[in-house]
């Protein structure tokens, strides 16, 4: 018996499935992680994978990035938790609103999950409404209002409402299939009572899906039109798809931001960012109640300053390496398949991609789950048995971080070379 398979029965004894997070698991059992560092991770059984989940996209700059190491190391001299404002929060928020400009104010969080929470009670404080708009398969966190035709995890298990969840709080939850503005504007011309839209600019839980072309701007356009505001929820497109997130990348301003995974690098920190006249509504000189003991931890915050500053620093040539990289790896993969007469779509940009295995494109929630995730498993595992380390479910995606080299690309080639040939008919 493997340590893994050993360390996952004891793991079951004392933690609910064995896990902290429902798609850690996977079919026979996880692998258990001793240690990672730069874009390799290796188990309990001295097995090396490159790491192409890299924090469901945290990682941005590979694990264990000396710039954020160096920079915890020297807080940690300083000091863990105050509980008291610091003038390192001040240089985050400077820094977060130089990167994203439709930014004015931002408020520190721990989660994502925290982070859209928080962004939903503003926009119902704002608008003095109630009901928000989520689109199908967009994920925002394990939360009553956004655990409503969610994507990730909650999508591969095929729940779309949480037992335990009220339908008194998701039945204010209206859901609109991704990539259709006229369902949008359709449902609000059918509620009047909506607070707020809220969305994924890419979509990063149902596999990868991109906006189809003019779709964010339908959305910018409609939410404005009906004064109603927009929440980007950039949680994986943050720093990842450019050094200000996906409404750089498609020039688009959203009301309120929320953002997490990369911001930390490997730190819990999360953070909501907007107009000043919303984020001013925050307690305690507003009336929207948000509060949180972690929240702006100097640890958390000394690691975001460090990302944030590297990015920024080496910007130029990350992204270009990044979609270079990634445009290598998907064009080989689709070659192959193509080759092994395999139906498939990969659906690429920036620094992430996802295949499926179906002859249709897929741009939404149904044609996700049309796609054969079957296939996608089988694949997962044999990546795996190869030292290859992707998101172990067909509704998450793979990551590109700026650790990757040419020769880990090469060797993954070789590996989806051989997992493809074990999903072939
Ligand atoms: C991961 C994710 C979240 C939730 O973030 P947590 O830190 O896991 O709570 C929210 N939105 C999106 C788009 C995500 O991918």
């Amino acid at each position: 018996m493997s340590n893994s398979q050993k360390l996952f029965n004891n793991a079951k004894k004392v933690i609910p499935s064995g896990v902290n997070s429902p798609v850690r698991y996977f079919e026979p059992y996880p692998f258990f992680t001793k240690k990672s560092d730069g874009a390799y991770i290796w188990d309990e059984d001295k097995n090396k994978y490159i790491d192409f989940c890299n924090g469901y996209g945290a990682l941005l700059l590979g694990h264990r990035r000396k710039e954020i190491l160096n920079a915890v190391s020297k807080q940690l001299t300083q000091g863990t938790l105050f509980c008291t404002p610091t003038e390192s929060e001040i240089e985050l928020s400077k820094l977060i609103i130089s990167n994203f400009p439709s930014i004015d104010k931002v408020r520190l969080v721990n989660t994502g999950g925290e982070a859209t929470m928080t962004a939903i009670r503003l926009a119902r404080g704002f608008t003095k409404k109630k009901k928000i708009i989520k689109f199908e398969g967009c994920y925002h966190g394990a939360h009553d209002s956004v655990l409503v035709k969610a994507g990730s995890g909650s999508a591969h298990n095929g729940i779309s409402i949480s037992e335990g969840g009220l339908n008194e709080v998701s039945k204010n939850t209206l859901v609109v299939p991704y990539n259709n503005s006229e369902e949008l504007e359709k449902t609000l011309t059918k509620n009047k009572d909506v607070a707020g839209v809220i969305i994924e600019p890419i979509l990063a839980n149902m596999g990868l899906i991109l906006p189809e072309k003019n779709f964010l701007s339908e959305v910018r356009k409609i939410t404005k039109d009906n004064d109603i505001p927009l929440i980007f929820d950039e949680v994986v497109t943050g720093f990842r798809v450019s050094p200000g997130g996906a409404q750089q990348h498609f020039g688009i301003k959203p009301d309120i931001t929320t953002l997490a995974k990369a911001l930390g690098h490997g730190f819990v920190i999360a953070a909501i960012g907007g107009k000043k006249e919303i984020m001013d509504l925050l307690s305690p000189g507003g009336k929207v109640y948000q509060a949180s003991t972690y929240a702006g931890n100097p640890i958390s915050v000394s690691a975001a300053i460090a990302s944030i500053k590297t990015i920024n620093k080496i910007k130029n040539k990350l992204y270009s390496k990044l979609e270079a990289y990634n445009a290598l790896l998907t064009h080989a993969i689709g070659d192959m398949a193509t080759d092994m007469n395999i139906p498939h779509q990969i659906n690429f940009t920036s620094s992430m991609f996802q295949i499926f295995f179906t002859n249709k494109p897929v741009i939404d929630y149904t044609s996700s789950k049309n796609a054969d995730a079957k296939k996608f498993q089988k694949m997962f595992s044999v990546l795996l048995k190869n030292g290859v380390f992707i998101a172990p479910s067909q509704f998450e995606v793979v990551f590109l971080s700026d650790a990757h080299t040419q020769t880990d690309l090469n060797y993954t080639m070789n590996a989806y070379r051989t997992a493809l040939k074990s999903v072939k008919n």
